[in-house]
């Protein structure tokens, strides 16, 4: 016999005869067939091989949970439009379009075995969404539902979905729990949770499970410097903090210092990026075993105010940091901490990497990589 078999032709060769077979490739002979689950497992028949989408993978949160899945042993396929996100943050197969082509989807879905999805693509700038709604409700909730559609067309059950804090709003206490009532104060946290609501109904409508991931505050780059937060217009505090370190921003703002914390400033929970990239992981374990529609805090319990952050990048950094103090920004609460019981007993998650220092401490590694901070004369001159 000549000729490549997908996977699933193999199988059905191997119910009607008994034995091996010998695969050509390219009109040359390869390999001797005895199992077809090894002629798998080569990749032989590879657009049969099982593969998880990840949306949004070639962005901050997503390449390193595709770096997580690859260590688990799975095949990743990465739908990125690279408007935020970089094709050198991953190493796989990568397409790179938007979810709104529906033709782009049904092609993907397709053209491989998916077998659960993972959802990281959005816009995620809260000032940027109260200026600008209606992208927040195209990118987050409209082409959400594309991706939701398709999978209902091919068959595809299992999903991961990026949600966020910013769904709670202004919650009246901390540490909050999951039942704590939603009550987004701006539009991207309202299209979070117009998206969770969408799941609930999908895994009972069509049998679509999802585990939810509200994330706090996503810190901190891979232990071995390869990845990092590399936003184009950046808004979060630690990277802002260690650009003022690195002297490529001369202030740091900190937008208001009158809330009801401790110090003044507002206060967040901050979660290295690899353990929340290992929280994917265990979502996916979770589907494995159960179906139905899950929603888990991801962060640590532990609060840290702007000041605090600001004084251990300049332990960690032995930079100083200059501040001045500005208004609140619009729509910032005061303080927002997980109770994160629920996904450490259900799950088995634990932080490893979330101490304040770790988390800092991988930043800075990987910035100063990022500003090629270790040629810098100014810099060495300035430290000797
Ligand atoms: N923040 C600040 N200065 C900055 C950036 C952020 O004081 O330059 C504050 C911000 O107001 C918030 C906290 O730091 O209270 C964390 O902000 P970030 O944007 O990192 O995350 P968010 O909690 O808003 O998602």
């Amino acid at each position: 016999m000549r000729f490549m078999p997908t996977f699933q032709e193999l199988e059905e060769l191997l119910k009607e005869h008994d034995g091996e077979f010998l695969v050509f490739d390219n009109e040359r002979p390869r390999l001797v067939i005895l199992d077809p689950k090894k002629y798998d497992n080569l990749g032989m028949g590879s657009q049969h091989r099982s593969k998880i989408l990840v949306t949004g993978g070639a962005g901050y949160i997503g390449s390193h949970t595709v770096k997580a899945l690859q260590k688990a042993g799975h095949d990743v396929l990465v739908i990125d439009d690279l408007s935020t996100g970089s094709a050198a943050s991953v190493d796989c197969q990568l397409v790179v379009g938007s979810l709104s082509n529906q033709e782009l989807l049904k092609q993907i879905f397709s053209q491989n075995r998916i077998e659960a999805v993972l959802h990281f693509a959005g816009s995620i700038i809260v000032e940027e969404s109260v200026l600008n709604p209606a992208k927040y409700f195209q990118n987050n909730v409209v082409c959400g539902l594309n991706l939701l559609n398709c999978m209902v067309q091919f068959g595809v059950k299992k999903f991961i979905y990026s949600s966020s804090a910013a769904v709670y709003g202004n919650p009246q206490k901390v540490p909050i729990k999951e039942d704590t009532p939603c009550l987004p104060t701006n539009p991207y946290g309202e299209t979070k949770l117009i998206f969770e609501k969408i799941l609930k109904w999908y895994a009972e409508t069509h049998d679509i499970s999802s585990v939810v991931l509200r994330y706090f505050n996503a810190a901190g780059a891979e232990v071995d410097g390869s990845l990092g937060e590399n936003h184009p217009v950046e808004t979060h505090l630690i990277p802002k903090v260690l650009q003022v370190a690195a002297k490529q921003e001369a202030v740091l703002s900190i937008f208001g210092a009158d809330y009801p914390t401790p110090d003044g400033t507002a206060v967040r929970d901050y979660i290295h990026v690899v353990d929340l990239a290992k929280a994917h992981i265990l979502g996916l374990d979770k589907l494995k075993q159960e179906s139905g529609h899950f929603v888990y805090n991801v962060g640590t319990g532990q609060g840290h105010s702007v000041k605090e952050i600001i004084d251990a990048v300049m332990e960690v950094t032995g930079k100083m940091v200059m501040i001045e103090q500005s208004a609140r920004r619009p729509g910032d609460p005061a303080a927002l901490v997980a109770d994160a019981g629920k996904i450490r007993d259900e799950l088995g998650f634990q932080p490893a990497h979330s101490d304040i220092n770790s988390i800092i401490s991988s930043a800075w590694n990987w910035h100063k990589k990022l500003y090629n901070l270790e040629k810098s004369k100014n810099l060495e001159a300035e430290t000797a």
